[in-house]
């Protein structure tokens, strides 16, 4: 998962954006230039002169540009701005800006599936990367889907002997039979899954999100990703040799 995109969970200072990897070109770094990036104060921003600033809150709105000279393409953002007491004493303000990201178009990816990764899975974690910072809870409910999705991919039986349909949950623990360590991590996003899209008592951070997609990342790495098999068999020969061979 790429680093940037946890940094977007919290408010960040508005000098000091996270870069995240661009959704188009999936190559370059999205910055974001102060010209860009509009905040204005909630009610009478007449009023931001002459007051102290902090304690303000209100909404910002711009675009983040690709770094790369081939794609320069935009992400329009926008989200919660609100002026803080300044950590740093050596700060020529004693506040400073700072915006939290509510939504980004197009949506910045929460994770990044290998490229063997089926077509209906990836498409519903684009789904979750599109309301993860909007609202958490559907990006939850997207990413259990997902794990539907991936049981569909992984030939895994709808329904039982009886004919009725088998539960997300039955289906996977007929999966983890065969896969232990990616059952494992998809039956804990079920659970969470579950909690975001059933009882709406459960706070569901974006940061409970991106944890879960990261699961979901590590189980597609394992089913989709590059084959390591060679490596790990020469491992094994090596080891049985106790030298260096071939
Ligand atoms: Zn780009």
């Amino acid at each position: 998962m790429d680093d940037s995109v946890r940094l977007l969970v919290n408010y960040f200072d508005a000098t000091d954006w996270p870069m995240p990897i661009c959704p188009s070109c999936k190559k370059g770094r999205l910055i974001a230039r102060p010209a860009n990036i509009t905040m204005q104060e909630h009610g009478n921003s007449a009023s931001a002169g002459w007051h102290d600033p902090i304690g303000i809150t209100g909404v910002f709105h711009g675009r983040l540009e690709c770094t790369s000279s081939s794609c320069r393409d935009w992400v329009a953002v926008g989200g919660d701005f609100a002026v803080d007491p300044a950590d740093d004493p050596h700060s020529a303000t004693s506040w400073v800006q700072i915006l939290r990201l509510r939504t980004a178009y197009p949506a910045i990816d929460i994770l990044t599936p290998p490229s063997a990764t089926p077509h209906a899975v990836a498409a519903e974690l684009s789904r979750a990367a599109s309301v993860v910072w909007f609202e958490p809870r559907l990006a939850v409910t997207a990413l259990r889907i997902s794990l539907e999705r991936l049981m569909d991919e992984q030939g895994m039986p709808v329904s039982g002997p009886d004919g009725r349909n088998l539960s997300l949950h039955r289906r996977l623990e007929i999966f983890k039979q065969t896969h232990p360590v990616e059952g494992a991590l998809l039956l804990a996003v079920k659970y969470v899954g579950n909690e975001g899209t059933h009882s709406a008592s459960t706070a569901i951070s974006a940061e409970d999100v991106l944890d879960m997609a990261e699961f979901i990342e590590v189980a597609l790495e394992a089913l989709y990703g590059e084959d390591n098999s060679a490596i790990h068999a020469r491992a094994t020969r090596i080891i049985a040799a106790k030298k260096l061979v071939d």
